[in-house]
């Protein structure tokens, strides 16, 4: 029997939580991250082994909680889910890693927000499932050693940069989440509508993925927000004017900015050209400079529409040419 203990709740991740793929070939796109984890999972099957720790990374919503549940499913292992802020003392990563069993699955989000004295515990644990529990303190402390089962630690993190480098070594395996293609995501958004009781034309899927920024838990907040629009207008079937319509008035854009994109694009247009600081960023929007580097930039990095200079942040040609701002002026200053 499989035991899935989701620790962070709110209403919002609970409808997530149903719409959450369980099975392999359910979890749509990351294929190069399918392909090499299907060879490992099976490796370490067939030697009846756990499997090695793997590190999941990239931007929020690209579905590394529900890759790690699937990992568990797939091995038949149990899942333990939990998050880097939750485990404050070391005591709290002790208790955890003891009442783990042979072969399970420990899923930590937000590890490298995890304090040093937890993560000096974990180095061992992970290393040589074993646990080092100081008792006492002074001349009279001492070292107790506790044997741990073989588990596998799943960690996720926005920001591989701040893990510590011996955390990140001891992960055996590494992975990049990717964004998601439009035909991704229109996938998504069709099985998920499903599962929502609610049929959906492909122009109508098609539009919600567009604007998505390649990311599924925003197509799925999306998707839920036109299906609100639909239900209004007592449309049994979402269809491609009123996805559109509802996205319009949702204020995402056609090209798949929100209004902080385009907050954050404009304000590199009005800098003519001139390389922007992180800082002076943060400062502009009233936004922390982790979200702007975690959430805000890694789309429109990877999509090309903003460069990171030695000197700062540009927006490139194509955002001047897409949001119709006139060339800069480069050299001016
Ligand atoms: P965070 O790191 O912030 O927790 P995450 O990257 O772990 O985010 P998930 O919570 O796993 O993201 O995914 C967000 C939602 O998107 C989930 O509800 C899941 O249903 C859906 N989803 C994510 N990836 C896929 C996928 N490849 N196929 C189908 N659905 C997906």
């Amino acid at each position: 029997e499989r035991i899935v203990e989701i620790e962070k709740f709110n209403a919002e991740e609970v409808t997530e939580t149903s719409l959450r793929p369980s099975a392999w070939n359910d979890y749509i796109g990351q294929e190069q991250i399918k392909k090499n984890l299907g060879v490992f999972i099976e490796a370490s099957s067939k030697r009846g082994e756990a499997l090695d720790h793997v590190l999941f990374y990239g931007p929020p919503g690209l579905g590394k909680t529900t890759l790690a549940l699937i990992i568990a499913n797939e091995m038949g292992s149990n899942i333990k889910v939990t998050a880097a802020p939750m485990i404050e003392k070391s005591g709290d990563l002790a208790a955890i890693l003891t009442n783990l069993e042979e072969g399970d699955i420990l899923f930590i989000d937000e590890i490298h927000r995890l304090s040093p004295a937890v993560e000096e515990i974990l180095y061992p644990s992970m290393e040589d499932f074993r646990l080092d529990i100081i008792i006492g303190s002074g001349p009279a402390a001492q070292t107790v050693k506790i044997d741990l089962p073989r588990f596998t630690l799943i960690g996720a993190t926005t920001r591989a940069g701040m893990l510590s480098n011996p955390l990140r070594d001891r992960f055996g395996m590494n992975f990049r989440m990717q964004f998601y293609t439009p035909d991704e995501l229109c996938s998504i958004i069709t099985q998920a509508a499903i599962k929502l009781g609610k049929n959906i034309d492909k122009d109508a899927a098609n539009e919600i993925a567009k604007r998505s920024r390649g990311t599924p838990r925003i197509a799925l907040r999306l998707l839920k927000r036109v299906r609100d629009f639909a239900d209004v207008a007592n449309e049994s079937t979402i269809l491609h004017e009123r996805s559109r319509y509802a996205l319009d008035q949702l204020g995402i854009n056609a090209n798949g900015f929100d209004e902080m994109d385009i907050r954050l694009l404009k304000l590199l247009m009005e800098a003519k050209g001139r390389a922007m600081g992180l800082s002076t960023i943060a400062a502009a929007l009233s936004e922390d400079e982790g979200t702007i580097e975690d959430v805000l930039e890694p789309y429109l990095l990877a999509n090309g529409y903003l460069e990171r200079t030695a000197r700062g942040r540009v927006a490139t040609p194509k955002t001047y040419e897409l949001l119709k701002f006139g060339t800069p002026q480069i050299g001016l200053f």
